[in-house]
């Protein structure tokens, strides 16, 4: 894949800029960083390596969409990628905090029958230029809004832990080039062990959200199919590794499907389960958005309530997400294949 604006790390750049004088690289580096700049904005360059930055090192995201809730606290974009292939990136504005959900993979081959991206597809990995790309461009238009992006949740399209390589390469620039917290930054796995031990072994604790939604193995094969290749026992003794490993913050996210996995005894079998894993998570309760592809709906009302009250006092911290959103047809891979849908609500 050819290289793009933000795929080179610091030393990458350097060999670009090479027979420049040296502080160009850090006159580009902040420019692009730390200004969010596009490079013919960064005007204490001259024009001509600027034209040649933008010569050499293409964008990758071209805009599609760009949908502004009522409120305006929610802005939704759906890029196109050199290749053809659409993404999404989803900006929302907290009273409190700024946050950015972004996408790892053009598709998912995860196949998890009640999300939009599972059920069309895998198309390819994203490089580090089109996932740093996505944040800096929300970071930009946060900017604009007299607002400050803090906050990274891999919970847009595709298996982050199925890209870890990139991810990582991404997660780096946030933290060391754009200056976000690592306690800022979650990725959110459907599972993947050898991903969960492979972040176990980076050096910075990000969060972690592992997308539960069933705390038996029979039921977690039929709702997470590679559940099948890495079973509950084998997830939470990763889960439980990473914990020790960085102290941070762990959450199951739970989509509420009605009857399904919103019983008396799933709330029971998930209390059992981060009892006998001493996992201290935080459960994120997202009632199910409706997806063309899945015939079964969302929790009502009551048995969100219900399911919540029950796993409080079973003494598992949990926390009903409200849906965001809902009239700008924004739910991850939802956009991209045209239906119009409700934004789940995220962590944090
Ligand atoms: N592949 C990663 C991250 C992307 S999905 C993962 O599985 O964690 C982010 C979250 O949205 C996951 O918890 C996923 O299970 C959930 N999700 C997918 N489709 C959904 C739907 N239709 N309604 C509610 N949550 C959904």
């Amino acid at each position: 894949m050819s290289t793009s604006l933000y795929t080179p790390d610091r030393d990458e750049l350097a060999v670009l800029l090479q027979g420049e004088p040296r502080y160009r690289l850090d006159q580009v580096w902040a420019g692009l960083y730390t200004q969010l700049a596009a490079p013919h904005d960064i005007t204490n360059v001259p024009k001509a390596l600027r034209e040649r930055l933008a010569v050499e090192l293409p964008t990758s995201l071209t805009q599609v969409v760009r949908r502004v809730s009522d409120g305006g606290d929610t802005v939704k974009y759906l890029w196109q990628l050199g290749d053809g292939s659409r993404i999404e990136t989803v900006l929302m504005l907290y009273p409190d905090r700024v946050t950015v959900c972004v996408s790892s993979q053009a598709g998912c081959a995860m196949a998890c029958g009640f999300c939009a991206t599972g059920q069309a597809g895998f198309t390819r990995q994203l490089t580090v230029g089109e996932i740093v790309e996505q944040v800096v461009v929300a970071a930009r238009d946060a900017r604009q809004m007299q607002r400050r992006l803090a906050n990274v949740v891999f919970m847009g399209m595709g298996e982050p832990m199925a890209n870890e390589g990139a991810v990582w390469g991404a997660v780096q620039r946030f933290h060391g080039a754009i200056g976000l917290s690592a306690r800022h930054l979650t990725i959110s796995t459907v599972g993947l062990v050898p991903g969960i031990r492979k972040l176990t072994e980076r050096e910075l604790p990000v969060n972690l959200a592992v997308s539960l939604h069933a705390a038996n193995d029979q039921l977690r094969d039929e709702l997470v199919p590679i559940n099948k290749r890495y079973p509950l026992d084998d997830l939470m003794a990763a889960c439980a590794d990473y914990l020790e490993a960085k102290g941070r913050r762990l959450s199951f996210e739970w989509a509420l499907i009605d009857g399904v996995n919103d019983r008396a005894s799933d709330a029971t079998e998930l209390a059992a389960l981060c009892r006998r894993f001493r996992l201290p998570a935080h459960v994120n309760l997202i009632p199910l958005n409706p997806t063309p592809g899945y015939p079964t709906v969302g929790s009502p009302k009551d048995k969100e309530t219900q399911f919540h009250s029950r796993l409080i006092g079973l003494g598992v911290n949990a926390t009903v997400r409200r849906n965001r959103g809902t009239d700008i047809d924004a739910a991850c891979g939802q956009l991209a294949a045209g239906q119009p849908v409700v934004l789940r609500g995220t962590p944090n």
